[in-house]
């Protein structure tokens, strides 16, 4: 009887033991929390939206991406903007102008497929 509650002693101050140690073996990492997350109001709108006007803005988040390369407009700046046939499209950068004047009926073909 007076070994068996020895050992359930020992055992007890054992476990105390590992979680001090537990406890004192991580106490420096408190810093490792989770990285905050993006300020951004809008977390699927690309930051390069911001810095046009509130109307460019509406069509841009209308025509989604760039008829030429397709990229997401405004995930590389404030996406341009060409005047095609009278028609305002939007590219996600300027080398994408030249190419959509060579054939402005094909890619915008991509974004109505879209
Ligand atoms: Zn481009």
């Amino acid at each position: 009887m007076k070994t068996f509650q020895l050992m359930s002693w020992v055992s007890r101050a054992f476990c105390v033991g590992v979680l001090l140690a537990g406890i004192s073996g991580c106490g420096g990492g408190s810093e490792t929390a989770t990285p905050p997350a993006s300020s951004s109001a809008n977390p699927d709108e690309p930051p390069g939206l911001a810095e046009l006007s509130a109307e460019d803005h509406q069509l841009a988040l209308a025509q989604a991406i760039c008829p030429v390369s397709k990229a997401k407009l405004g995930s590389m700046g404030a996406p341009p903007k060409v005047d095609v046939d009278g028609r305002e499209v939007f590219i996600c950068c300027e080398g994408c102008r030249e190419e959509l004047l060579k054939d402005p009926a094909g890619y915008l073909a991509n974004l109505q497929a879209e």
